[in-house]
C-alpha cells in the first residue's frame, strides 16, 4: 500500500550478458508517490543498469520490479504495454533519443498514440500536444519542427513532454541534466520538480552529481560497484552520511562540503573490475577503515534510524571509526 514502485535484486541479480552493463546484487529500494529518489554513484556502479532495469529495457536474472504491487521483472513486450502508461523514461542525450526525421508534434505523440486506440481519443491527441508543450515552456510554433532546431536543455523539454504524455505515475531519469551547461540544468531540475508538484509525480533519478541531486532529490541511494551502500533521506543523507563511500564522495563536493563538518576521506586506487568483485565489502580496496572482517563478510544493509539503512561493518564496531 501506497508504495509505487519497488525493486529488489537477488541473488545475482542483472547478469553480465554484455560486458558492458554493471551486474547488480542486492539492491532494494521503494519510491513513494509523488517522491523523487535518486541513485548517486560514479560511472560503472550500476546505477543506470537499475535504471534500465526498472524501465524493463533489461530484464532482471532474478528478483522483483514492482509497479503498483504487480511484478513487471518477467514481462514480455505485449504484457509492457500498458505498463508504458505508468511508467517512462528520459535520456542524458536527449538528441540520441528523439528521433532526427519526426517533427516535433510526433515524437510527444508516439507514446501517447501507443496507449490510444479508439478513434475519438485519437482526435484528441492534437489539442494534448500543444497542452504537453505548454507545461514543458514550449509552444505552438515548436510542434513543427525537428529536433536539431533546439538546444540541449529545449531538446530535454520535449524528452520530458514525451514522457509526460501518457500521465505516468514514474519517470526514470537517466542522468537528465549531465550534457547541459549548468545554468540551464536549473531550469530542467526546476521544471521537473514543478511538474512533480503538479501531477504527483514521482522520479527515479540517476546522477553522479552530488549537487544535482542536494537540488531535486527526496531520498538517495548510493551506490558503488553494484551493490547499494548507504539509503536515506536527502537531508539525513547530506548531514550524516555514515558509509565511508558516501563520506568520500561528499568531503571531494566542495559546495555541500561546507554545509558540514570538514571530515577528509581522500578516496585512493582504481574501482575493481565488476568481472573481478572484491570478497566481503564491495569497497574494502579503496576503504581507509578496513580491516580482516570486511574481507571476509559481506555488510547487509542495515537501519540505523532516521529512515537511513547503511552496509558497513563500522555500524557494529563504532570504535574502528577514527578518521
Ligand atoms: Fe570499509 Fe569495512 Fe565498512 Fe566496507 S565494511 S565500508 S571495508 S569499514
Ligand atoms: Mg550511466
Amino acid at each position: 500500500g501506497g508504495f509505487f514502485n519497488r525493486l529488489k535484486l537477488g541473488g545475482k541479480g542483472v547478469r553480465l550478458e554484455n560486458p558492458v552493463v554493471q551486474a547488480v546484487n542486492g539492491v532494494s529500494f521503494k519510491i513513494g508517490r509523488g517522491e523523487i529518489m535518486a541513485l548517486v554513484g560514479e560511472s560503472g556502479c550500476g546505477k543506470s543498469t537499475v535504471a534500465k532495469t526498472i524501465a524493463r529495457i533489461h530484464k532482471p536474472t532474478s528478483g522483483e520490479v514492482r509497479i503498483e504491487g504487480e511484478d513487471i521483472a518477467g514481462y514480455g513486450f505485449a504484457e509492457m504495454l500498458p505498463v508504458r502508461a505508468k511508467m517512462q523514461m528520459i535520456f542524458q542525450d536527449p538528441y540520441a533519443s528523439l528521433n532526427p526525421r519526426q517533427r516535433v508534434r510526433d515524437i510527444v505523440a508516439e507514446p501517447l498514440l501507443e496507449q490510444t486506440k479508439t478513434a475519438q481519443g485519437r482526435k484528441d491527441v492534437p489539442a494534448r500536444i500543444e497542452a504537453l508543450l505548454a507545461k514543458v515552456g514550449l509552444n505552438s510554433e515548436h510542434a513543427g519542427r525537428y529536433p536539431h532546431q533546439f538546444s540541449g536543455g529545449q531538446r530535454q523539454r520535449i524528452g520530458i513532454a514525451r514522457a509526460l504524455s501518457v500521465t505516468p505515475g514514474l519517470i526514470v531519469a537517466d542522468e537528465p541534466v549531465s550534457a547541459l551547461d549548468v545554468s540551464i540544468q536549473a531550469q530542467i531540475l526546476n521544471l521537473m520538480k514543478d511538474l512533480r508538484d503538479e501531477f504527483g509525480l514521482a522520479y527515479l533519478f540517476i546522477s553522479h552529481d552530488l549537487s544535482v541531486v542536494h537540488h531535486i532529490a527526496d531520498r538517495v541511494g548510493v551506490m558503488y560497484l553494484g551493490s547499494m551502500v548507504e539509503n536515506a533521506p536527502r537531508d539525513v543523507l547530506f548531514a550524516k552520511p555514515r558509509h565511508p563511500y558516501t563520506r568520500a564522495l561528499l568531503s571531494a563536493a566542495p559546495s555541500i562540503k561546507e554545509k558540514r563538518d570538514k571530515e577528509e576521506i581522500v578516496l585512493s586506487g582504481e574501482v575493481p573490475s565488476a568481472l573481478n568483485l572484491p570478497s566481503g565489502c564491495c569497497f574494502r580496496t579503496r576503504c581507509p577503515f578496513a580491516w580482516d572482517r570486511c574481507a571476509r563478510e559481506r555488510p547487509a544493509l542495515q537501519d540505523v534510524g532516521d529512515d537511513q539503512t547503511v552496509a558497513c561493518h563500522l555500524i557494529d564496531e563504532p570504535e574502528r571509526d577514527t578518521a
